[in-house]
C-alpha cells in the first residue's frame, strides 16, 4: 500500500546531468519540483584523499549496484539475453549527479550533418546509400536552432576550448582557453599537420582556468591530478551537477530532493501522467508523488524501461518496425586504435585529466567524402592523456600472457613507454538493435530488466576498418618502435568494451510514427511527459555525448516552463 503525497508541479526521476539543469531552470522560473533519486546524496568532501583506484575504478564505489538493478544483454533476437553481472562496458551512475560525478569531461557539440543526417546524406549520396534495414532519421531540429542551448550549456559548465573550423558555427568562443598541450601531444600535432590535418585540444569539463559561471558559481582549476575517470573531483575542477546546477536549485528554496528513493513506475491513464510510485530502498516503504508533470531524466536505460514497465507510449515491434519505445539503440565503436610502443623512450603517462586530448576533426561526419566507401559518418581521430593507473592500465604486447611473471616484466617495461593514436566511432541504428522488456529476469523491487538486443552493424565494421588505417598512418608519421592495430571489430561484448555512450530508445523526431518525443523532449502519446537524455538520440555520433544531453535539457525546460505557464498542450 503506497503512501499518497500532496501534489506538486513538476517530479524529476533522476538527479543526474538531464535531471539537475532541468531542476535548476524550473526552480529558478518559481516552479516547485520533487527531484527523486535512488542513490545518495554526495558532495566534494566525499572524495577528499580519495585516489584510491580499488574502492573507485575496481570495485565501481559511485556506480549503479548491479546485484540489485542491471540490463540483459544479447547480440541477436534469436539468441537468450544474460544478465550483465560486471562493469565491462558502460559504467552507469547512481546518487545525486548521476554519471556526471565519474565522467571524464569531453564536451563536444554533435555537427550540422548529425541533426539532420537522413536528407543530408540522401541529397549527397542518393537513397540507397545506406540499406533499408538502417532506420535513420532527422532528429526534428536543426544545429542553428540547438546552437543556442549548446552556449548556455557551455557557459553553465565553463567548458575550456578551442574554435575548430570543421564544426558547426559557434555564438561564442569557448568560456575558458584550452587544456594544457603535453609533449606527447605536440607529436601527435606535428605528425597531423604534416599529414594535412587539422589538430585542436578537446573540450574540456576539466576547468584550464578559474572560472565564475552565469549562475555565480565560481570553481577551481584542474590540477591534472590523473584520478578523474570514474572518480569525484576533490576540487570541483571538473563540471558535475553537483558542483553547478543542483546548488542553484536548492538555493532557491524551491527544490525537494529525496535520495534513496527508486521510482517504479510512472501512474498513466495512456495519455496523460498523474504521478510516479517510488520505493524507499533503505526503509521499504512505497510512496505515490502526484505531479502536474512527470520529468524522466533516469538515464538512457532506465528512462526506456520505466516507460515500458508503465504501458506508456508503444513499444518498438522490430518485426513490423511499428512504435518506438525501444527503437534505435546505438552505442559507438572504438576499435581501430594503433598502439605504439617504444624501447628507450619515456613521458609522463602518469599525469593527465579526463578530458585531456588532441582530436583531428577530418574524419568527423561527412567532412570527408564517402562516395567511395560503404559507410556513413565517421570518427574523432585522437591521442588523450588521462593519467595512467597502475591498475587498470597495463599496455602490453599482444601475444603476452594476461598474467604472471612476463606479464609483470611487460607491463613494467612499457608502463611509461606506450602511445595510442584513437578512433571513436558513430554508430548507426539497424532494425534489429533495440531496447525493450526481459521476459524472465527482474530487479530487487520485482520490476522486468531491460533486455538489449545489439550488435555491431556492417556499416560499423567498415567503419573501423576504413578508421584503423588513418591511425596506423598518423602512428607511423609519429614515429615508434612498434605498432598494434586493431583493424576488424569484434563482435559486441557486454563485459568487454569501452565507453557509457549509449543512445536511442525514446527516440526525437517530427513524425509521431517514428519518433516517441518531440524536439522539447515531450511524449507524442502523453503531453505532460518528457523524457530527457540521451535516449532521445536518433542515432549514436562520433563524439562523446553529455554536451548534446545539455543542450537539450536546457531546451526541453523551456518547453516544460512554457508548458505549465500555458496549462497544458502539444509544444509543436
Ligand atoms: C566513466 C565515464 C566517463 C564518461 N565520460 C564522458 C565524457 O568524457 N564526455 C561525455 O560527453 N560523456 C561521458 N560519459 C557519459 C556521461 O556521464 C553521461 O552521458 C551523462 O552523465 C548522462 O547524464 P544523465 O543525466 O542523462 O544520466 P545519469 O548521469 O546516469 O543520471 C541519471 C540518474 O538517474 C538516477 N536513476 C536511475 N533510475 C532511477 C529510478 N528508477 N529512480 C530514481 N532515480 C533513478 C540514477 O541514479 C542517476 O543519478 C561518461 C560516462 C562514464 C560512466
Ligand atoms: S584531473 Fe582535474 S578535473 Fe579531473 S579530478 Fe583531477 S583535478 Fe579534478
Amino acid at each position: 500500500m503506497s503512501t499518497k503525497l500532496p501534489k506538486v508541479p513538476a517530479v524529476i526521476v533522476g538527479m543526474g546531468w538531464a535531471g539537475g539543469i532541468i531542476a535548476s531552470e524550473l526552480t529558478k522560473a518559481g516552479i516547485k519540483v520533487v527531484g527523486i533519486e535512488r542513490g545518495k546524496e554526495r558532495t566534494t568532501n566525499d572524495y577528499l584523499m580519495g585516489h584510491d583506484e580499488l574502492r573507485f575504478q575496481h570495485r565501481t564505489e559511485l556506480m549503479q549496484d548491479l546485484s540489485k538493478e542491471t540490463i540483459t544483454h544479447r547480440n541477436h533476437p534469436n539468441m537468450r539475453a544474460l544478465p550483465m553481472r560486471s562493469y565491462g562496458t558502460f559504467i552507469v551512475g547512481d546518487g545525486v549527479g548521476g554519471a556526471g560525478s565519474h565522467w571524464n569531461g569531453q564536451t563536444y557539440r554533435f555537427l550540422p550533418y548529425d541533426f539532420e543526417i537522413k536528407s543530408l546524406t540522401e541529397e549527397k549520396y542518393g537513397a540507397n546509400k545506406l540499406g533499408s534495414e538502417y532506420t535513420l532519421q532527422d532528429w526534428g531540429i536543426t544545429y542553428d536552432e540547438i546552437e543556442p542551448y549548446y552556449d548556455t550549456f557551455e557557459k553553465m559548465a565553463g567548458i575550456s576550448g578551442e574554435t575548430v573550423e570543421m564544426y558547426g558555427h559557434r555564438s561564442n568562443p569557448y568560456p575558458t582557453g584550452p587544456m594544457v598541450k603535453t609533449p606527447t601531444f605536440e607529436l601527435f600535432e606535428e605528425a597531423t599537420k604534416k599529414l594535412g590535418y587539422h589538430p585542436y585540444m578537446l573540450p574540456s569539463a576539466n576547468l584550464s582556468e578559474n572560472y565564475t559561471n552565469p549562475d555565480g558559481i565560481s570553481r577551481s582549476a584542474c590540477q591534472y591530478c590523473a584520478f578523474c575517470e570514474n572518480f569525484g573531483c576533490e576540487y570541483g575542477a571538473k563540471a558535475d551537477p553537483v558542483v553547478t546546477v543542483i546548488p542553484v536549485a536548492k538555493e532557491t528554496g524551491n527544490l525537494d530532493l529525496r535520495t534513496h528513493s527508486n521510482v517504479t513506475r510512472i501512474l498513466n491513464d495512456g495519455t496523460k501522467a498523474t504521478g510516479v510510485v517510488y520505493v524507499n530502498t533503505i526503509t521499504g516503504e512505497e510512496f505515490e508523488q502526484p505531479a502536474d508533470v512527470v520529468i524522466v531524466t533516469s538515464y538512457v536505460f532506465n528512462n526506456v524501461r520505466l516507460l515500458l514497465n508503465s504501458n506508456l507510449g508503444t513499444p518498438y515491434n522490430p518485426e513490423t518496425g511499428e512504435g518506438s519505445i525501444g527503437k534505435n539503440y546505438c552505442y559507438q565503436v572504438s576499435a581501430g586504435a594503433t598502439t605504439l610502443f617504444y624501447e628507450d623512450k619515456e613521458f609522463n603517462n602518469y599525469a593527465g585529466a579526463g578530458a585531456l586530448g588532441i582530436e583531428i576533426p577530418d574524419f568527423a561526419g561527412d567532412n570527408f567524402d564517402h562516395s567511395d566507401v560503404n559507410f556513413i559518418h565517421g570518427s574523432g581521430i585522437r591521442m588523450t592523456q588521462y593519467g595512467n593507473r597502475p591498475i587498470a592500465i597495463n599496455q602490453v604486447p599482444s601475444g603476452t600472457s594476461s598474467w604472471g611473471s612476463e606479464f609483470k616484466k611487460q607491463s613494467i617495461k612499457y608502463a611509461n613507454s606506450t602511445l595510442q593514436v584513437k578512433s571513436q566511432g558513430a554508430s548507426m541504428p539497424h532494425k534489429d538493435n533495440y531496447l525493450d522488456l526481459d521476459p524472465e529476469y527482474k530487479d530487487a523491487y520485482g520490476m522486468p530488466l531491460l533486455r538489449m538486443t545489439y550488435d555491431y552493424t556492417e556499416q560499423d565494421k567498415e567503419l573501423v576498418k576504413y578508421m584503423s588505417k588513418v591511425t596506423r598512418k598518423i602512428a607511423e608519421e609519429i614515429g615508434a618502435d612498434h605498432y598494434e592495430t586493431t583493424e576488424e571489430q569484434a563482435a559486441f561484448n557486454v563485459n568487454v568494451d569501452t565507453n557509457t555512450h549509449n543512445t536511442g530508445g525514446v527516440i526525437m523526431g517530427v513524425d509521431p510514427k517514428t519518433s516517441a518525443v518531440n524536439s522539447y523532449l515531450q511524449m507524442w502519446e502523453a503531453e505532460n511527459v518528457f523524457v530527457i537524455g540521451a535516449s532521445a538520440f536518433p542515432h549514436n555520433s562520433s563524439f562523446n555525448p553529455t554536451g548534446t544531453i545539455g543542450a537539450l535539457s536546457y531546451r526541453a525546460s523551456e518547453g516544460i516552463i512554457k508548458y505549465l505557464k500555458d496549462g497544458g498542450g502539444s509544444l509543436v
